[in-house]
């Protein structure tokens, strides 16, 4: 058995091969066989293993013993190929020398850090966010981790959750469509090669609905809802062959996801026949209880293993007490060996039992952390991340002619604000801030200045008159604003997502003296900015960039790079706007309006239209849209309808367009929304070069859930937009679907 497992020993050739002759499934069952209920249990719990490197403790000395013993099956928070080496050859002096899984939170970067999630989503590039998710797995695995705990595929329509920073924005299309690319990058052509991990699709499900924004919050919705805008991007990752699941913190219509047999076993494991496994999140088992759902941990442990919770994440629920479930018959032995039989085939498919280190190598771990083309990508995909709100009077790029640059901010000369939250990995020593960044740019031809002017919380304006004074003396004043790091993120959910602190009062008194000012802000959710939008010259939407963010700031600051990048989210006017999507609907209560955004329903003070509006961004260049054609009006269930048009780069410099394709039902058994997002475009074009553009229209993009849960294309007219953003719609036509 000892070499079915772990592969020959050195007399054992034959057997080795037989053994990479027997099939996973095989080999999982020859196992199962095997093993004692206290081991099967094992292989279900994982507990963190930060005091495994720290000093002596109680604590310790018992994980140890538990690893030893075969009572754990995964670790998180053990990184590096010197700590998992170590642990994992603990884990082998077990009876049955069955690896442990390490898993970490990979979520922009490892080493290398890459723009926060959200700020990717909005490079709408899905090439460049899969070589983000990649590069992070290849520098993972090469420090013996085997699993990450991400994509966060969560949507989120209320900024005002920290942890929109983590996902794809406000929309179900763009977020599968971000949710397969993070999970093909992640995992590679296949699990076994080295620069692939396992991915996580997270948090299952709807976790991003949570009342008011505030985060780990009650979720109430309809299933209709849940199914037609929350799903699709979980169902993306797994039809993109997700390793993993992992459930969340939330309730959803008054029972804990955790203990969600409706999510996890009906629809995850039922009906996508979904065969990876479902990891708790961290302590949501031991959480039904001040939820009031569970009278003790002991009926949490059973109320999640019933539901489809497969792993506990660092609830010390199912260790200690679910081998008594199943000897008192409240949890079926069944449900335990299927969740075992499911993280054993991911460690076989792994290839853990054939070399439990093989992630694990102290040469290559050097090497692939210092692969220079890790920091190119990283500043190839921060460039594209960054969303050009607003630009007049050419304030920007910047040129020549501006020979003395005010840099001026709180997170001015920052590097451990650019790389955002889940960072653990990252040296932040060697994040290039705006200051490095655009000083090497600006070499000899220009003279960078600098003055702080203010913090980015707390109220004092005593730094106001330096900067002000460095601003007369320059041509043109780069303001970097925003939040810091730690302001989004788990746990960092906030009533108000103003800019914080005396910021705009700092931009005011530098906007009055006169000189052309350029605000750069960074941040991990759509922030409010009033001032600054209606005053500002221009304004670059810059996220947490990572690394290489001082450096990608400076190539849009400078035009060496066309800033391409769309919003993923709605930038609302005021909190009280909250949520907000694109996604609105007409209500019986219309008024006409090109725009068809303003409604009578409107709010007495304040407007119903966003201050940016998803899919906006500006570039350094112009693009006309043109000559619109359907290869038919009228389309059957089976037809596909060919929309084609001409876009033209009409500006001065080569630059990418995103377009993109909105639909409406005009008349349908559920209301639906006036705009949905179906398809989208990237594309270069030089100065004066035109290109044929076209999208396909299937049953499918006119299909949405009905009041019985069907999906399904009703007969009628549709409304088909494109354009550069869902407020700027520059071609238009009406689809029939006959009946
Ligand atoms: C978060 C998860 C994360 C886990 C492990 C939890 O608090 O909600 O997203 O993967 O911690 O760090």
């Amino acid at each position: 058995l000892g070499a079915l497992l772990l592969g020959a020993g050195p007399h054992g050739l034959a057997q080795k091969k037989a053994a990479a002759l027997a099939s996973v499934e095989q080999r999982v069952a020859a196992l199962l066989q095997q093993m004692t209920l206290e081991e099967k249990v094992g292989q279900l719990v994982q507990y963190s293993g930060r005091e495994l490197t720290g000093p002596a403790s109680n604590r310790k000395t018992d994980l140890l013993n538990s690893i030893r013993e075969g009572r754990v099956g995964s670790m998180l928070n053990v990184k590096g190929v010197a700590d998992t080496r170590a642990i994992q050859a603990e884990a082998l002096k077990s009876r049955l020398h069955i690896p442990l899984l390490f898993g970490l939170d990979v979520i922009h970067g490892y080493q290398t850090v890459f723009p926060v999630p959200l700020g990717e989503a909005a490079s709408w590039d899905l090439a460049a966010i899969r070589l983000s998710a990649h590069v992070a797995a290849r520098e993972a695995a090469a420090s013996g981790i085997h699993w990450t705990f991400a994509p966060m595929v969560d949507v989120g329509r209320d900024p005002r959750w920290g942890r929109v920073m983590e996902g794809a924005g406000e929309d179900t299309y763009l977020g599968s469509q971000i949710a397969r690319a993070r999970v093909l990058g992640f995992q590679g052509e296949q699990l076994g090669s080295t620069d692939a991990i396992m991915a996580c699709a997270k948090h299952f499900a709807a976790y991003g609905a949570a009342i008011a924004g505030r985060d780990y919050n009650a979720v109430d919705m309809s299933e209709q809802q849940l199914w037609e805008t929350y799903l699709p991007p979980f169902k993306a990752a797994a039809d993109a062959g997700v390793a993993t699941f992992m459930n969340s913190f939330n309730t959803l219509n008054g029972v804990p996801a955790t203990a969600s047999a409706h999510l996890q076993r009906d629809i995850l494991k039922g009906q996508w026949n979904y065969p990876g496994f479902v990891v708790s999140d961290w302590g949501s088992i031991r959480e039904m209880v001040p939820w009031g759902y569970a009278p003790s941990v002991v009926e949490a442990a059973q109320a999640a293993m019933t539901a489809g919770n497969d792993m506990d994440m660092e609830n010390d629920a199912y260790g200690p007490h679910l081998a008594q479930l199943v000897q008192s018959g409240q949890v079926p032995a069944a449900q335990v060996d299927d969740a075992v039989r499911r993280i054993l085939r991911k460690k076989f498919e792994l290839g853990l039992f054939d070399d439990p280190y093989k992630f694990s190598d102290l040469k290559r771990e050097k090497q692939v952390l210092r692969d220079p083309s890790h920091r190119q990508a990283a500043r190839e995909v921060a460039r594209k991340s960054m969303v050009l709100l607003k630009n007049e009077n050419h304030a920007l790029p910047l040129g020549p002619q501006q020979r003395t640059i005010a840099l001026i901010g709180p997170l001015a000369k920052a590097k451990r604000d650019l790389a955002g939250s889940w960072t653990v990995m990252a040296d932040t020593t060697q994040i290039v801030s705006p200051w490095d960044g655009l000083t090497e740019r600006a070499g000899k031809k220009a003279r960078v200045l600098y003055a702080r002017g203010a913090e980015v919380t707390g109220t004092s304006r005593a730094g106001f008159e330096q900067a002000v004074a460095t601003a007369r003396q320059a041509d043109v004043v780069v303001l970097c604003l925003g939040e810091t790091w730690d302001m989004t993120g788990e746990a960092k959910s906030r009533a108000d997502i103003s800019l914080p602190g005396a910021q705009q009062e700092l931009f005011a008194a530098l906007k009055a003296t006169g000189k052309p000012v350029v605000v750069v802000l960074m941040a991990g959710r759509p922030l409010i900015f009033n001032t600054i939008a209606e005053q500002a010259d221009a304004i670059l939407y810059a996220w947490f960039p990572g690394s290489e963010g001082g450096h990608a700031l400076a190539d849009v600051l400078y035009g060496d790079y066309n800033p391409a990048g769309k919003l993923p989210s709605t930038f609302p006017r005021s909190v009280g706007q909250l949520p907000l999507s694109y996604q609105q609907y007409n209500t019986g209560r219309p008024v006409t309006n090109p725009k068809n955004i303003t409604y009578r329903s409107a709010y007495i003070d304040e407007l119903n239209t966003p201050r940016y509006a998803f899919g906006h961004g500006l570039s350094y260049t112009s693009f006309r849209y043109a000559d619109l054609q359907l290869s038919q009006p009228t389309m059957r269930a089976t037809d596909k309808v060919q929309v084609q048009f001409r876009l033209t780069n009409t500006g001065p410099v080569a630059g990418e367009e995103v377009m993109q394709l909105y639909l409406r039902d005009l008349v349908s058994s559920v209301v639906r929304p006036v705009k949905e997002l179906k398809d989208f475009r990237k594309v270069l074009l030089g100065p004066g070069q035109s290109q044929i553009i076209s999208f396909t229209i299937d049953q499918d993009k006119l299909a949405f859930y009905n009041a019985q849960l069907q999906r399904v294309a009703e007969p009628g007219e549709f409304q088909l937009m494109i354009g550069s953003s869902s407020d700027d719609i520059r071609l238009e036509s009406k689809l029939v679907l006959a009946p």
